[in-house]
């Protein structure tokens, strides 16, 4: 829908398709791979002669690596261009703010500007240019589309709306898809309760947030009474944390609320970030190629992976012009396929979405221990009460993994019948993990609902060896 003779694409924005049809651009979507990349291949090389006209960061960054925007002929010459760190953004924006000089178009042309909260180190901030943004819209609508939103739907946003790209990209593409949409937010005392009473009365069909916020919300809906089911979701879509396409933390979503669970995202510097996005067949996020092209790399050379490995996601606008990122990696780990789609898309899939970051993995008695393994595994058990916290430690310099998991509350109600019955529980808590993981935990059981909740996304690993290191340095 719209033009792609020229670049950036021009979309038509009074374009809609009939709600019967699967896709928003049919050609587009069901491309013979070849035929799309050489479609990649165009936008990437008008991408690519747009920054290196504009921007003297990647000018700079080309000229030391030794390609040039010319050299420029098949995707194999792209791998030679160097990537771009986070790290690197964040530099640049210091000693050039507060854009850094990869924006590539005049400042008055910035309708948006959007940033990171900076729990990871200093802010970047986002600069949005009027024309990006319709193009974002139109991109999110198209696969907001493909999970199978329409514009009968009420679409119920429920995360921030401040310093979260996630919140204000999910707006776009609603409102772009003519759908009906409450910004309603989160974070503020008493909202979650506030949600509850919203969703009975106003019905949405559809629901947005994190996983994590969801769970909270079924909880919150429990405590008053109100069955999850009965708000009557048709479709919750996430973004912000893996859960989504975690097998038991989808299944324990599509359980509790008897809708869809539906996984995307990518980077907020990615925005338009739904290129990774599920289809309404929910069997792995489809790579929206022809929008924001990824490879899935090996990350040390960042040379792309063969199909069916592992790797982390690096990404490239293909109609960005205001800050436009040319290989900037992740640092995420996912899988990359190309198997056939059910809904006969032809773009590659990462069939368990994003699983861990290649930070997060810890390395625990020589094992590769993803968290995410591990909520998959406790979401699995009957008797896990819904959150769970790992602590690694060190005892004698050997490593030790506590995890504290709550029980449900009819195990709880067991337990006092029983008094077995919450060591058989911990016994195959221990016991599942140590097959999931390889490594034996001390699991230690906790009562319903004492740990802590999160309304965005969940920090629940805590890898307190350092402390140990430091604490037996002193004493030496
Ligand atoms: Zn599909």
């Amino acid at each position: 829908m719209g033009s792609h003779d020229t670049w950036p694409p021009v979309y038509d924005e009074t374009c809609l398709p009939d709600p019967r049809q699967r896709y928003w651009s049919p050609h587009l979507e069901q491309m013979a791979p070849g035929q799309r990349e050489a479609l990649i291949l165009r936008k990437l090389r008008a991408a690519v002669r747009w920054a290196g006209e504009r921007s003297p960061f990647y000018r700079e960054k080309w000229e030391a690596a030794g390609v040039h925007p010319e050299h420029l002929r098949s995707l194999d010459d792209f791998r030679r261009f160097p990537v771009v760190t986070k790290a690197e953004l964040r530099r640049e924006q210091a000693e050039y703010p507060p854009f850094g000089r990869y924006l590539c178009v005049d400042p008055s042309e910035v309708l948006r500007i959007h940033g990171t909260s900076g729990t990871t180190g200093k802010p970047t901030a986002f600069a949005v240019g009027r024309e990006d943004w319709r193009r974002i819209a139109n991109a999110h609508a198209r696969i907001m589309w493909g999970m199978g939103l329409r514009p009968a739907d009420i679409i119920f946003i429920a995360s921030f709306f401040s310093l979260y790209m996630g919140s204000w990209g999910a707006l776009a593409g609603g409102e772009r898809l003519r759908a009906t949409c409450f910004p309603f937010g989160a974070g503020v005392p008493g909202q979650t309760l506030m949600a509850v009473r919203w969703l009975l009365d106003l019905r949405p069909t559809a629901f947005y947030s994190t996983p994590s916020y969801a769970l909270h919300l079924a909880e919150v809906a429990a405590q008053e009474g109100v069955d999850p089911r009965d708000f009557r979701f048709r479709i919750m879509f996430f973004s912000g944390e893996p859960g989504a396409s975690i097998p038991s933390t989808k299944r324990k979503i599509q359980e509790t609320f008897g809708a869809a669970c539906i996984d995307s995202g990518s980077m907020a510097e990615m925005t338009p970030w739904m290129t990774n996005g599920e289809c309404e067949f929910r069997c792995g996020m489809h790579l929206w190629q022809d929008i924001v092209y990824c490879e899935v790399c090996d990350p040390r050379s960042f040379e792309p992976v063969p199909f069916g490995h592992e790797g982390t996601p690096v990404y490239t606008h293909l109609e960005r012009t205001s800050q436009p990122m040319i290989r900037l990696v992740s640092g995420d780990l996912t899988r990359w396929v190309d198997e056939a789609c059910e809904c006969g898309r032809t773009y590659p899939r990462l069939p368990r979405g994003i699983y861990g970051r290649i930070d997060d993995m810890v390395i625990i008695r020589g094992e590769n221990v993803y968290p995410s393994a591990i909520e998959d595994t406790l979401r699995a058990i009957t008797g896990f009460g819904g959150e769970f916290q790992v602590i690694i430690s060190r005892e004698r310099a050997m490593d030790e993994l506590v995890v504290r998991v709550e029980c449900s509350l009819e195990a709880a109600r067991q337990a006092e019948l029983s008094r077995g019955a919450l060591d058989r529980l911990r016994e195959e808590i221990a016991t599942r993990l140590r097959a999931a993981i390889g490594v034996r935990p001390v699991v230690v059981l906790e009562k319903p609902g004492t740990l802590p909740r999160t309304e965005f996304k969940a920090r629940r690993v805590m890898d307190n060896r350092r402390l140990y290191e430091e604490a037996v340095g002193e004493a030496q």
